[in-house]
C-alpha cells in the first residue's frame, strides 16, 4: 500500500508564489497525486503487484497490456514525486554540467522550450541521462515515463493542464518560461545525479 504521507512536498506551499500558486501546489499534490495513490492501491489490492515497490510495478505493468491502469497510476506517482522534487527552493542557477551539454544556457532553454511547446495534450518534458551518460531532452505522453526505456530522469516538467491552468489558463508557454527561470531546484537535480 502506498500513502501520500510518503511523498511530502520538499518545499513550503508558499515557496513558488507567484510562479505557482498555493492553490495549484495544494490541488496538484493533495488531490491529483493523492488520487493516483488511492487508485493504485485499489488496483493492486490482492494482485501480484501488491507487494512490489513502485519501480517494479511500473516496469512490470508496462510489459503487460492488461495492466494499463496500474501502469498509468504507478507511473504518475513516480513522475509526480520526481516533478515536485525538481521544484524550487531558490537554487535557480543552471549548472554548467547541464548548460554545457546543450551548448550553453540559452541553447538549453531554447531546446527545452521548443520541445515543451510542441507537446500536444497531456504529457511531460524531461532531461534524461542515457546509458552512455549523454543528456537528452525528450517529451512523454500521458503517464509515460523514461525509466521504462532505461533512461535516468534528470529534470521534469509536468505539462498536464492541472499543473498550470489555475495560474496561467491558456498561457502554457509562459508557465514553461517561468519553470525554466524560477521554479527549478538545480541543487536537487545535481544531488540526484550524484546518487548513483
Ligand atoms: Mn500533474
Amino acid at each position: 500500500m502506498f500513502n501520500l504521507n510518503e511523498y511530502p512536498l520538499p518545499f513550503r506551499e508558499t515557496d513558488l508564489v507567484p510562479y505557482m500558486s498555493v492553490e495549484t501546489v495544494r490541488t496538484h499534490h493533495d488531490k491529483h497525486l493523492g488520487a493516483y495513490i488511492a487508485n493504485l492501491n485499489k488496483l493492486i489490492d490482492g494482485t501480484e503487484y501488491a507487494d512490489m515497490d513502485l519501480r517494479e510495478i511500473i516496469l512490470k505493468s508496462h510489459r503487460d497490456k492488461n495492466a494499463t491502469k496500474i501502469f498509468n497510476n504507478a507511473a504518475q506517482i513516480f513522475n509526480h514525486e520526481f516533478f515536485f522534487n525538481c521544484l524550487g527552493r531558490g537554487n535557480t542557477l543552471i549548472p554548467d554540467l547541464i548548460s554545457d551539454a546543450f551548448g550553453g544556457t540559452a541553447e538549453f532553454k531554447e531546446k527545452f522550450k521548443s520541445i515543451a511547446n510542441d507537446v500536444f495534450g497531456s504529457g511531460w518534458v524531461w532531461v534524461v541521462m542515457r546509458p552512455d551518460k549523454k543528456f537528452e531532452i525528450i517529451a512523454t505522453k500521458n503517464a509515460d515515463t523514461p525509466i521504462t526505456d532505461g533512461l535516468k530522469p534528470v529534470l521534469v516538467l509536468d505539462l498536464w493542464e492541472h499543473a498550470y491552468y489555475l495560474d496561467y489558463q491558456n498561457r502554457r508557454s509562459e508557465f514553461i518560461d517561468n519553470f525554466l527561470e524560477f521554479l527549478i531546484d538545480w541543487k536537487f537535480v545535481l544531488d540526484n545525479l550524484n546518487v548513483e
